[in-house]
């Protein structure tokens, strides 16, 4: 089959599909073997093995485009790569090199080419690495033996129907994070921790949970699986916080945004503040940018009403930085690579 008959790429959502081949490779005692290619989906490992019951499991998610030139990009991947470094150190796990990550990630979109969706879908190739504590043990320690997977899926656009604003929900029952914990690095822990407060949102029709910090439930922190920024006049405002997950995207739209000539402002964010800015919205390799319509604060019953509308500020960032990714415009930073196949 040609890979535009592969599949109906319009109908992918955000779902596991699978691909031909991933990667796995191993590190004991420090020292990495030999990267495995494997047609498999599936791995055995010890009933005792880390992962499984002290949660030594961390992971990153990055997007191989496929542009409207033809030509495939990963988006910055060394940055993925350097935050699974600082991941694995607060986990105690060997980590791969940037070089190793790189090069697997670009290998793994080479071995799933036929599953690179077309330019014209919108939709991407979404790349899953992993990082878990293999060996068997029982006492609380840090793993000898770790092992790296990188897998491939394709995915939908966010917005099938285009940019348009989502509901999220405050919810000061549960915290994703505590200060000194582990909210500033991508360990699924995190999402152990946030799991119920979203399922329950979802379940209630809003899209997704703004969680504030820890302490004083005073100021906002980030969503359960996104950053957040908002807009007030020509300034982009985005919390500064050591439980929040440094998001690539976040990163990248700040540099943006100042050569869009906004000003940049990383601070606390009081959550009241919300009242006070013109757009409000969230961030990730996901979405890009979700504007929000509605902040509801289920405790206070306070609702900040952004309107039903994508602010000019979101709308503006959220193009370019697809237009970069697509190759739609010159990439001057540098941040995509073009996957030699
Ligand atoms: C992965 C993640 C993000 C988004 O990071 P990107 O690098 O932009 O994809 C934001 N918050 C949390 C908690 C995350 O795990």
């Amino acid at each position: 089959m040609s890979e535009n008959q592969l599949m109906d790429w319009s109908a992918l959502g955000f779902e596991y599909h699978p691909t031909d081949w991933n990667a796995r490779c191993t590190s004991r005692n420090g020292v990495w073997g030999e990267v495995e290619w494997t047609q498999s989906e599936y791995m055995t490992m010890h009933i005792s093995a880390g992962c499984l019951h002290y949660g030594l499991e961390i992971f990153e998610g990055l997007k191989a485009f496929r542009g409207v030139d033809g030509k495939i990009r990963l988006f910055r991947a060394d940055e993925n790569a350097r935050r699974m470094i600082s991941s694995a150190e607060r986990l105690c796990l060997a980590a791969p090199s940037v070089e190793q990550f790189v090069d697997i990630c670009a290998e793994v979109v080479r071995r799933n080419l036929r599953f690179v969706p077309p330019y014209e879908s919108g939709a991407s190739l979404y790349l899953r690495p992993l990082l878990i504590g293999t060996n068997p043990f029982l006492g609380v320690k840090p793993a000898l033996e770790s092992t790296f997977i990188v897998f491939a899926s394709p995915v939908g656009p966010y917005f099938k129907g285009g940019i348009a604003p989502i509901d999220v929900v405050i919810d000061r029952g549960q915290d994703r994070a505590a200060p000194r914990g582990t909210g500033d690095v991508k360990v699924g822990g995190n999402y152990a921790s946030s799991m119920l407060s979203g399922y329950q949102a979802h379940r209630s029709g809003y899209s997704n949970v703004l969680y504030l910090d820890a302490v004083e439930r005073k100021y906002i922190e980030e969503f359960g699986a996104a950053n957040f920024f908002a807009v007030r006049g020509n300034t982009y405002i985005t919390p500064a916080s050591g439980s929040v997950l440094p998001s690539v995207t976040n990163k990248s739209l700040r540099r943006l945004a100042t050569d869009m000539g906004m000003t940049v402002e990383e601070r606390r964010i009081p959550v009241e503040e919300l009242s006070e800015f013109d757009e409000a919205a969230a961030c990730g390799t996901a979405a890009v940018v979700a504007p929000i319509g509605k902040v509801i604060d289920l405790q206070t019953n306070k609702i900040y009403d952004f309107g039903n509308k994508v602010g000019p500020y979101s709308l503006k960032l959220f193009n370019t930085l697809q237009d970069i990714q697509y190759g739609r415009t010159e990439d001057p930073y540098g941040w995509t690579t073009v996957v030699e196949v």
